[in-house]
């Protein structure tokens, strides 16, 4: 399969004024990630809230800056796109948010909220734009009498299909969906992420979801990411990854979903926080927190291993196998 993104050693940084006393420090966020996505998949990163997932999303679409590194679409290099370039770009690459309380505008028209990238984006007159409008509302499953209500008249679920479709109203190629069904009620959750799925297949898109909930993953993804501190620790597919993990922080990822009629097992259950992205551990940055920790752990940084074509962690357990 082709790759559709490429993402190349890509550091993200940012100042804070949280520090001791209110100083100002450097937030590494991405640190060095690494990872093909390839058409028509659904790619998963999972991790800890901030583990930099969410910043990864948004240095993709360029809604944050990257310090360095590459992002890669159709041969061209993004982090270099000039003002019209980065307006192709998002033509061809959509983001959809967690929280579709938000993400809609609360004084518009439904319709006009879908018919706003259509109107910058493209010289197609208002009866072209409105036919789309509708038809990507229906893609969605609502119905088109909808569109003249505003967002307050909807629930949750169905914020999150105009978002959906809002995201779709382009025709994009790629679509970046962080924490898709995180705010929604449980019940609704699962008309989402079927929506999604069938979205995949009928528009032949490829997603990069982000999530910290394994079950989703499971369900959805083609492929799985585990991010810890801003470093990509396991790749894989979400089969191998779910029933043989490696790296000992996905296996404590996985160890903390819940299973009905199972005891918790306490083996791999982390300790400690999450340390902080302003003063990250040296050597593995896992060490503070890994069970298997050795000597040369806090010193040094682990190399990635490939286990095979389809998988790597980053890891000194794995270095001679
Ligand atoms: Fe644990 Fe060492 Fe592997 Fe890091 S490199 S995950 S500390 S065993």
């Amino acid at each position: 399969m082709d790759n559709i993104l490429s993402v190349k050693d890509l550091y993200v940084e940012y100042r804070s004024d949280k520090g001791i006393l209110g100083k100002k420090q450097t937030v590494h966020a991405v640190n060095g990630v690494t990872l093909d996505i390839k058409k028509g998949e659904i790619l998963a990163i999972a991790g800890e809230s901030g583990c930099g997932k969410s910043t990864l999303a948004k240095a993709i679409i360029r809604l944050e800056s990257a310090k360095s590194g590459q992002i890669i679409f159709e041969e061209q290099d993004t982090l270099a796109f000039k003002k019209q370039e980065l307006k192709n770009y998002r033509k061809h690459v959509q983001m959809v948010f967690q929280n579709p309380y938000s993400s809609l505008n609360p004084k518009m028209k439904i319709i006009d909220t879908l018919k706003e990238p259509l109107q910058i984006n493209t010289s197609l007159s208002n009866s072209e734009i409105e036919k789309i409008v509708e038809e990507k509302i229906e893609l969605v499953g609502l119905d088109k009498n909808c569109l003249h209500l505003y967002p307050h008249e909807f629930s949750g679920g169905q914020r999150q299909r105009i978002a959906i479709a809002r995201a779709l109203v382009l025709n994009p190629e790629f679509i970046l969906a962080d924490e898709p069904v995180s705010a929604l009620d449980v019940s609704i959750q699962a008309q989402i992420i079927n929506l999604i799925k069938e979205l995949k297949e009928q528009c032949n898109l490829t997603f990069l979801l982000i999530t910290h909930d394994m079950s989703v993953i499971k369900y959805l993804a083609d492929r799985v990411a585990i991010m810890y501190l801003g470093e990509i620790v396991e790749l894989g597919n979400t089969f191998s990854i779910f029933n043989n993990p490696k790296h000992p922080y996905t296996k404590a990822l996985l160890s903390a979903v819940p299973k009905f009629g199972k005891k918790f097992s306490a083996k791999n259950i982390l300790t400690g926080d999450l340390p902080s992205p302003e003063n990250l551990p040296q050597g593995c940055k896992f060490h503070t927190r890994c069970p298997n920790a050795m000597p040369v752990c806090r010193e040094q940084d682990p190399p990635v291993v490939n286990i095979n074509n389809n998988r790597c962690v980053k890891c000194f357990l794995y270095q001679d196998s």
